[in-house]
């Protein structure tokens, strides 16, 4: 079974699992509509100058076999990187 790890490589922090590659398009797209505000904050004090780079680790099997940037967000936000991203 495949599985899914959002992690925000900014911070070094795994953000969310999913089983499917639908649930991480949905998280992806509600993420960027988001823009700077709710679950993308991060932590920082200095938060309004920092960003989260988001990157999706695919597992199968407990063995990491792909790898992609998503896009990153702070006061902007940058490209949209998965159109090609197949899961
Ligand atoms: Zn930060």
């Amino acid at each position: 079974m495949n599985e899914y790890v959002i992690e925000d490589v900014s911070h070094c922090e795994i953000m969310w699992e999913y089983q499917s590659y639908k649930e991480v398009m949905e998280r992806m797209n509600y993420l960027r509509q988001l823009w700077w505000c709710w679950e993308n904050i991060c932590p920082c004090t200095s938060y309004a100058t920092c960003s989260r780079e988001y990157e999706i680790i695919k597992y199968a099997g407990g063995i990491q076999i792909d790898s992609v940037c998503a896009f990153e967000i702070g006061k902007t936000v940058d490209d949209w990187k998965l159109n090609n991203w197949k899961g």
